[in-house]
């Protein structure tokens, strides 16, 4: 049996903190949120953003830099020794790369979120830890919340200084609570003379804090009362290094990332002024989540970035390699992942850039677009990277300083992969992206229609869900049927994409209706199963990904460049098959089975099985500290 915890928060306290943090209203249109309601609504999104001529050109002397810098550096080095020399960032910091975004009255440079998410694409080509060290501060730091909820008093205290490059980190996860903040124990009480809070806690993994001058740390403060019910309050702080009570426990290593500064952070009656609340109190939670909805798109488009990295040493190596007689990527085998990893990069690409340009132009709600993004291009990176290693065969497993010793081009494979690794799990785990997009998939069905079935609605509640269903469902079901996609030509502007876009709108009604099919059939048990969530999901982020590609393959082709036209080409082929399987096996065929097998596997039922090993647990159970009750590790069948 599990061990229950009474400092962790049950399963119903869980959700109803991350419901009260949830952006209830939607602040401008969204193209994915339509199409899960089964609206193909192009028009959102085509034609694509336009870049800014002047920005590239406000931004051109900083790339320059950047680029002259990264050429330059010892990516090697600082993996193999773990750190990042000081005279480095100090030199990123004389370009102004740690106040990209931050306005020019404040001593940044000024440039747009396009720009910042474009350099960091160009740094993570180069190194992972430097790409941590940057978008920590500058995607989750002080320098985002600050702007977007900072006063003028605190922006005009800390921009200036964190534009010339005083280091920030954002403090949210603890040992307890990793995706679920509910769980969260750090604590701030408000001083007796009401001019401070008290702030006790520990924050772990916190990227940048071993560095830091400045943190965004989240902590409870006193729970608040919502009709009659008590309710967490969880507030965001803005804590200096060099206080008194502020203290690095630990300097966490990791797979990949070698050197980038991440820590465990205690907070020891640490005495933070009251001005210092970032947004009001009890809005930390929904600051974490609003800071991520663009905070997040920094990695899309990192991934991206790496990605060309690991397309441009596999089409050398694909040409160079030569094996049974031909070019290694003259084999069937081989080719094909040249070809996806380039239509599957361009596609990464193009929902970064759609993604980045709608947030710029404003006006419209892009969590959905930002979630969808976050999972999709770290999933389709990791699989690049895996693929690239594939085709450099023993010489992607190989560090790049042995290739070096032995007289080979060291390309730095190995190292990307350590790298990657991460990038499914920070920022929003897959699971958890999947899980915030499915409960925004099934809000308006759920606004509309869920009290006729939930057992606690009163009455009155049941009629006024009859009222709304009775309002919407005899309209917008029938339309889910007819469309564009079905009449032969339509969607002609796109030239040989046409068909793809014609299958994106069919599958974007038969979305639509699955979800509610999904919703009649299973009711309230539809939210606990995951794997048919998760399956609407998937679909809904290919037909994003199909149409941000065919799109933007299209913007290109209107410039001269009709190359692209292909590689969407290619992504939206093998799209469709992904499509049309998930939709064939929308409920599972065994789902069932597997949640019972996996539920049997975790009592120690098949333990049998796990004979004639080492067993990892052993050891580590010896050396684990008890520290905490949830550092215990609990063998199978406990
Ligand atoms: C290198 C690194 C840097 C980091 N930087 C920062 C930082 O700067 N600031 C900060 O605050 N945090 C940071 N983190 C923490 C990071 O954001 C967390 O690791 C992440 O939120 C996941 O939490 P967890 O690891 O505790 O996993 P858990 O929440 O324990 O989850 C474990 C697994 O279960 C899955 N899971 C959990 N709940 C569910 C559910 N309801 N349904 C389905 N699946 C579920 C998860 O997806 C995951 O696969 C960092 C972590 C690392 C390793």
């Amino acid at each position: 049996m599990p061990h229950a915890n009474p400092a962790l928060a049950s399963e119903q306290e869980a959700r109803d903190v991350a419901e009260a943090a949830r952006e209830s209203e939607w602040s401008g249109p969204s193209f994915v949120r339509e199409l899960f309601l089964g609206r193909f609504r192009l028009d959102l999104i085509h034609p694509f953003p336009a870049t800014d001529p002047e920005e590239a050109v406000r931004a051109r002397p900083f790339f320059e830099k950047l680029r002259a810098f990264l050429e330059r550096i010892d990516s090697d080095m600082i993996d193999r020794t773990g750190e990042i020399p000081e005279e480095y960032v100090q030199e990123l910091r004389e370009m102004g790369a740690f106040g990209i975004k931050i306005p020019t009255e404040y001593g940044g440079l000024g440039l747009s979120y396009s720009s910042y998410v474009k350099a960091m694409a160009m740094v993570t080509s180069k190194d992972g830890s430097l790409t941590a060290l940057l978008s920590a501060h500058q995607s989750i730091g002080l320098p985002q919340p600050l702007k977007l909820f900072g006063d003028d008093e605190q922006k005009r205290r800390y921009f200036p200084r964190l534009a010339k490059g005083a280091i920030s980190a954002f403090a949210l996860t603890e040992v307890d609570a990793g995706s679920d903040p509910a769980n969260m124990h750090a604590m701030a009480t408000l001083s007796d003379d009401g001019t401070h809070y008290i702030l006790n806690g520990e924050k772990l993994w916190c990227t940048n804090g071993t560095r830091a001058e400045l943190f965004v740390v989240m902590a409870r403060t006193p729970d608040s009362v919502v009709h009659g019910k008590q309710r967490k309050q969880i507030t965001a702080f803005i804590v200096e290094a060099s206080w008194p009570g502020v203290e690095v426990v630990h300097r966490c290593r990791f797979m990949g990332l070698k050197a980038i500064e991440n820590g465990l952070i205690r907070f020891t009656n640490v005495r933070v002024p009251r001005e210092n609340i970032l947004w009001g109190e009890g809005k930390g939670l929904k600051i974490a989540l609003i800071t991520l909805n663009t905070g997040r798109l920094t990695l899309p488009a990192s991934v991206a970035g790496g990605s060309k990295a690991m397309l441009q040493a596999s089409r050398w190596w694909a040409m160079e390699r030569v094996q049974w007689g031909a070019p290694i990527g003259k084999h069937e085998a081989v080719a094909q992942k040249v070809g996806m990893m380039a239509a599957n990069t361009f596609a990464m690409e193009s929902i970064s850039e759609l993604t980045v340009g709608l947030a710029e132009r404003g006006h419209y709600d892009i969590r959905l677009e930002a979630a969808i993004a976050k999972m999709y291009n770290t999933e389709h990176g990791w699989r690049i990277v895996d693929d690239a290693l594939q085709i450099r065969g023993g010489r992607g497993y190989e560090t790049a300083d042995s290739l070096r010793a032995r007289g080979e081009r060291p390309i730095p494979i190995e190292r990307a992969m350590r790298d990657a690794r991460i990038n499914l799990i920070f920022e929003g785990s897959s699971e958890i992206m999947r899980l915030f997009i499915a409960r925004e998939a099934v809000d308006h069905h759920f606004k509309t229609a869920f009290a006729l079935v939930d057992k606690h609605a009163s009455r009155g509640e049941k009629t006024a869900a009859f009222g709304r269903v009775m309002k919407f469902y005899p309209a917008w079901y029938p339309a889910r049927w007819v469309g564009k996609g079905q009449v032969p030509g339509t969607f002609g502007e796109f030239g040989r994409l046409a068909a793809h876009m014609r299958f994106a709108e069919r599958h974007t009604r038969k979305l639509g209706r699955a979800i509610f099919h999904a919703m009649v059939r299973l009711g309230p048990k539809l939210e606990r199963r995951q794997l048919v969530l998760f399956r609407a999901v998937d679909i809904g982020a290919e037909l994003f990904a199909m149409t941000a590609a065919c799109v933007r393959a299209r913007m290109l082709a209107t410039q001269g460049n009709d190359k692209a036209t292909a590689l969407a080409d290619l992504f939206c082929r093998a799209a469709r098959v992904r499509v049309e399987r998930l939709f064939e096996d929308f409920y599972g065929r065994y789902d069932a089975q597997l949640y019972q097998l996996a539920q049997s596997v975790m009592r120690g039922e098949q333990a049998w099985m796990e004979e004639g090993i080492i067993s990892p647990l052993e050891d580590a159970a010896e050396e684990s500290a008890p520290a905490h009750p949830s550092n215990h590790l609990t063998t199978v069948g406990d």
